[in-house]
């Protein structure tokens, strides 16, 4: 789907080299991000914790916790991010969402796709991609839901099909600003299944943007398994 800042894009290379979305350098016609820009996004790497991928420095070999899980509850079985949420990482994802870049889907989408080379991330073990909702008001004061999106993207990647789910009933403050268990409590009947959904049986890939400390993506497969599902993974591009 071409979108009216696509099409800007498109029509404006015809006068203008296209340049990279980091540092304006010229690329080619149907790039985005140049060589250095694409290496310079932080990829994580072993060793990371198994159940949420917070990068773990230092020789580890073998599973282990980090500490932001060892004080949680997950509800999801494991959670891989592409990239840390870091310096060109960041920044995109930051503009895509709030400045209304949405071309950048493009960019993000190769991020989110990189989980797919986790072993876990195997779309054979998969039914159902589910994005993260947003509450209706959120998502019709930023025009889309950067989750779907996403979901969209790997949804082509591994021919799953996307359902949604879930909605947000809530609309809850920015979960930046609480320790966790205010971020819990803030949760707390933020998510249901949306109504005639059923989930049951189902092995659920559920994605959203960016994982920061995992409480809503947990949230998020604890009403798919209460309705159900039988198993949740969760995928997104970025990593706090
Ligand atoms: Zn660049
Ligand atoms: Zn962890």
């Amino acid at each position: 789907m071409k979108t009216a800042p696509d099409l800007l894009r498109a029509v404006g290379s015809l006068f203008y080299p296209p340049t990279c979305e980091g540092c304006g350098t010229s690329v080619g016609t149907d790039e985005y991000l140049c060589e250095e820009c694409r290496s310079r996004a932080p990829r994580i790497v072993a060793p990371f914790c198994t159940k949420c991928c917070e990068p773990f420095s230092g020789a580890i070999t073998g599973p282990f916790a980090c500490s932001n899980c060892a004080d949680q509850t997950l509800y999801f079985e494991a959670a891989v991010a592409g990239y840390r949420a870091r310096g060109i990482v960041r920044r995109l994802i930051h503009e895509f969402k709030y400045r209304n870049r949405f071309y950048l889907r493009h960019v993000i989408g190769d991020w989110i796709g990189a989980v797919l080379e986790d072993p876990r991330m195997n779309p054979h073990g998969f039914d159902l991609i589910v994005p993260v909702p947003l509450h209706p008001a959120k998502q019709r004061e930023r025009g889309f839901n950067q989750a779907a999106v996403l979901a969209q993207t790997l949804s082509k990647r591994t021919l799953l099909p996307v359902g949604k789910a879930l909605e947000r009933v809530r609309y809850t403050k920015t979960q930046t600003a609480f320790d966790r268990a205010e971020r819990m409590q803030n949760l707390r009947h933020a998510f249901r299944l949306r109504p005639r959904m059923d989930v049951q049986g189902l092995r659920v890939l559920l994605v959203d943007d960016v994982l920061t400390t995992g409480s809503t993506l947990s949230e998020c497969a604890r009403v798919l398994k209460k309705a159900g599902a039988s198993s949740v993974y969760a995928a997104t591009a970025a990593r706090a």
